[in-house]
């Protein structure tokens, strides 16, 4: 359902995942959960999604649409890293002058061409402007410096990074209970979720309820 108001799409993207795009099949509210409005940066939004850049990324609380989407291209390349190393590994001229023949590897080769061509585009797509109700969205991405502990980070999102991998925390946890007690309880959001290092999906969300529940919220 969406929350926010969607973005403007031109008529030539109408049915592009505004990600990467490939046909979109949904709209997703960005961000993903009310609580997180706090963290952003520019107001809540809309935006056109492919069911894979909608479900790609597992964390919340990013800091602004475009961190959100630094992570989904991150994803894409991680989760299709064997098909972009067709293209890091070969030429397109190689694979054509390549000596395995055969009428199997002429298929492959063209097939694997074909699918790294496609991964790449969608990596290196841009989307289009963003726009709400006729006025162009501003993303300010430079003034997001987010001090903790003593050291300035470049944002809320290379921030909780770090966190992640020295306190061994549960990624989705811990996002997801720092959405909801908020960037300035940074420190008290990393105690929490270092008791709960190793979480399956199902046990994730009855932790965070108990959490949140502990707190009062
Ligand atoms: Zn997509």
């Amino acid at each position: 359902m969406n929350r926010y108001p969607l973005i403007e799409i031109p008529f030539n993207n109408r049915h592009q995942c505004w990600f990467c795009g490939e046909p979109k099949d949904k709209e997703i509210n960005f961000p993903r959960y009310a609580s997180e409005e706090s963290l952003i940066s520019h107001p809540p939004l809309c935006l056109s999604s492919c069911n894979e850049c909608a479900t790609i990324v597992q964390r919340s609380a990013f800091s602004s649409l475009f961190a959100y989407r630094d992570a989904v291209k991150q994803a894409l390349t991680v989760k299709h890293q064997k098909t972009l190393s067709i293209g890091l590994n070969w030429t397109r001229q190689e694979l054509a002058d390549s000596e395995l023949e055969g009428s199997a590897f002429e298929g492959f080769k063209r097939s694997a061409w074909f699918m790294f061509e496609l991964i790449q585009a969608r990596i290196n797509y841009q989307g289009w402007e963003l726009r709400i109700n006729n006025e162009k969205l501003i993303i300010d991405t430079e003034n997001q410096a987010f001090d903790f502990d003593g050291t300035r980070y470049v944002n809320l999102d290379s921030a909780v990074t770090h966190a992640v991998k020295t306190f061994y925390l549960d990624e989705q946890l811990f996002t997801r209970v720092l959405s909801v007690i908020g960037k300035d309880k940074f420190a008290q959001a990393i105690r929490l979720c270092r008791l709960y290092p190793r979480l399956s999906n199902k046990n994730r969300e009855a932790v965070f309820l108990e959490i949140i529940e502990g707190l009062g919220l």
